[in-house]
């Protein structure tokens, strides 16, 4: 179960909070505290309205560097397709963006459906 801090954002432990991604739906967790003990986003403490800076990169599967060419979500899908199974909710992608004032910005590199579009954080599925 997971514990929220508002409609949109996560309790992910201690200086962890997450976000739902429209994206790639599926969550985003950052670390943003305490500060000093390494918090690698600011974030403006409202979890109704959360602002995190600078920019979200997510990189999966063949995405993250060092990682071109080796065994991805894309060989693994398309194996299991090829057996007539379905195939995972994971992919291999980019998502990057920007939070603000709870709205995602979606930059133009992002490798899903709502690259460069601008949206407000969806509520955390239940
Ligand atoms: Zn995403
Ligand atoms: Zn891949």
């Amino acid at each position: 179960m997971t514990r929220l801090l508002s409609p949109i954002l996560a309790d992910y432990g201690p200086g962890m909070v997450a976000f739902w991604c429209p994206g790639c739906d599926s969550s985003h967790p950052l670390r943003v505290g305490p500060e000093g003990h390494g918090a690698a986003w600011g974030y403006n403490g409202d979890p109704v309205r959360p602002t995190f800076t600078p920019s979200v990169l997510i990189r999966s599967g063949h995405h993250v560097p060092g990682e071109e060419g080796k065994r991805c979500w894309c060989d693994y899908n398309r194996d299991q397709v090829e057996r007539g199974k379905e195939p995972a909710h994971f992919t291999c992608g980019i998502c990057h963006s920007f939070v603000t004032d709870g709205r995602i910005q979606f930059l133009s590199d992002c490798t899903h459906s709502l690259a460069g579009q601008t949206v407000d954080l969806p509520e955390w599925p239940r």
